[in-house]
């Protein structure tokens, strides 16, 4: 059986794996990738936030990307009924990047496997990990080729960056269950043919049909059109006929996007995850770390999923990197709790989104610019920055701003 000895072996060449590979590579450690499909492969998570973008300005991934024309961001816009909700990026209480990208992920996550592997970093794709065994020493990893041929790998840290593969999560029963409700998705692609012309065209847009049910329309540059519904899982199972079926049927409950996408064929059967909520009882044990989806996944109602991936995953190598120089690390305090403040902040964001609150706020008709600054921040992955109320107080201040708006309207 082939064996290969690395300092760093990441399973998964998602986002969350690529920023750590290219940061680990750009230091000097030896690192390997180890992904379970071939690239370019689907996988959902389509809508950034400018957050993320710091993380690959920082590993150098943002000329390549720029070069691909992917679809702008300035901004997002929620709809409900004839009440809309606009941010734009650029007007947000804490400074950093006014844009990202809406983008298909196939094609977006294999120009990072691209640079990487002109880097020179080590990806072996379809090799999916089976096994991994932790010692005192490190990690004796395994893995299975298209062929059923196995092989292994020893590291000194095992970087988990499966998303919904949760490789080590499962293997080491760290699953916990989410607190957030029960929620599902269905969603496919749509060959646009008559895409409205300008703003409207590209504009990524939540529609509101129900105070826990929404449609993302999320148009690509490419002239496909991302569309998926949210909303409770009993609910999206009580449509009738296959996931063809039932989309089909619930695209008839937005009045807004009935007619544009009205008779247009689906690129692919729609793909139905159920419950999509995750979570873990620990973050870090001797020898491994999580990242990205494998660690946390809240709801795409903020689109916070890319971000909080390569925000976790460059953490990591950054901290894996210390501990490689023999610097003391206190994973409990400078990764844990730190990732947690940022979770906790989306998680009030999308648990007052489904208790209305945020509705409230969001649909107001009249609209407070400081407010909005702030959460405007909040919904472009700020989520560190406690000179904003909105991320210091998230628990509180939701449910307080949404009392006096009410009350307005009352
Ligand atoms: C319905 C829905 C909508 C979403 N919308 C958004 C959105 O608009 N914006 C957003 O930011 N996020 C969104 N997300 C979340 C987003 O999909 C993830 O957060 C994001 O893809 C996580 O990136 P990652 O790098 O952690 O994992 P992934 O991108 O999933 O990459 C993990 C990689 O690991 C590989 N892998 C898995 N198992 C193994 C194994 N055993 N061995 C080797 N390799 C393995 C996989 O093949 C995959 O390539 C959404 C999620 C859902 C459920």
């Amino acid at each position: 059986m082939n064996n290969e000895n690395v300092a760093v072996l990441i399973i998964g060449a998602g986002p969350a794996g690529s920023v750590a590979a290219a940061y680990l590579h750009s230091k000097g450690y030896s690192v390997k990738v180890v992904e379970k499909n071939i690239f370019p492969r689907f996988v959902i998570g389509e809508s950034l936030l400018p957050r993320c973008m710091d993380h690959f300005e920082e590993v150098g991934f943002i000329e390549d990307l720029k070069k691909q024309g992917f679809e702008v961001k300035a901004g997002a816009r929620f709809l409900r009924g004839d009440r809309v909700c606009d941010f734009d990026f650029s007007k947000k209480h804490t400074e950093g990047w006014n844009w990202t990208w809406q983008v298909p992920r196939a094609d977006f996550d294999k120009v990072l496997t691209d640079v990487l592997e002109k880097r020179g970093v080590d990806i072996t794709f379809e090799q999916e990990v089976v096994d991994v065994a932790f010692g005192p020493e490190g990690s004796t990893t395994t893995t299975k080729g298209a062929n059923g041929e196995l092989a292994t790998v020893t590291a000194k840290y095992v970087i988990d960056s499966s998303g919904y593969g949760r490789v080590l999560p499962r293997l080491l029963n760290l699953d916990k269950p989410s607190e957030l409700p029960k929620h599902s998705s269905i969603f496919t692609h749509v060959k646009e043919i008559n895409r409205p012309e300008g703003r409207e065209g590209a504009l990524i847009t939540f529609d509101v049909v129900s105070k826990d049910t929404w449609l993302w329309v999320i148009p690509f540059s490419n002239g496909t059109t991302s569309i998926g519904y949210v909303g409770p899982t009993e609910y999206l199972e009580s449509f009738e006929g296959d996931t063809t079926e039932k989309l089909k049927e619930m695209m008839k409950l937005s009045n807004y996007y009935h007619n544009r996408f009205d008779g247009l064929e689906y690129s692919f059967e729609p793909i139905m995850i159920k419950n999509f909520s995750k979570s873990v009882k620990q973050l870090y044990g001797k020898g491994y770390v999580l990242t990205g989806n494998s660690a946390e996944f809240l709801d795409p109602v903020f689109s916070s999923g890319v971000t909080f991936a390569t925000e976790s995953s460059l953490l990591a190598a950054k901290l894996i990197v210390k501990e490689l120089n023999n610097e003391r690390v206190d994973w409990e305090n400078d990764y844990t709790s730190y990732l947690k403040e940022g979770v906790n902040v989306f998680a009030s964001y999308v648990k007052e989104w489904y208790t209305g609150n945020l509705q409230t706020i969001f649909f107001h008709e009249h609209e407070n610019p400081e407010v909005k600054r702030q959460i405007c921040a909040v919904s472009a992955g700020y989520v560190w920055d406690k000179t904003n109320p909105f991320v210091k107080n998230h628990d509180r201040l939701i449910r307080t701003v949404a009392h006096i708006a009410n009350m307005e309207m009352d």
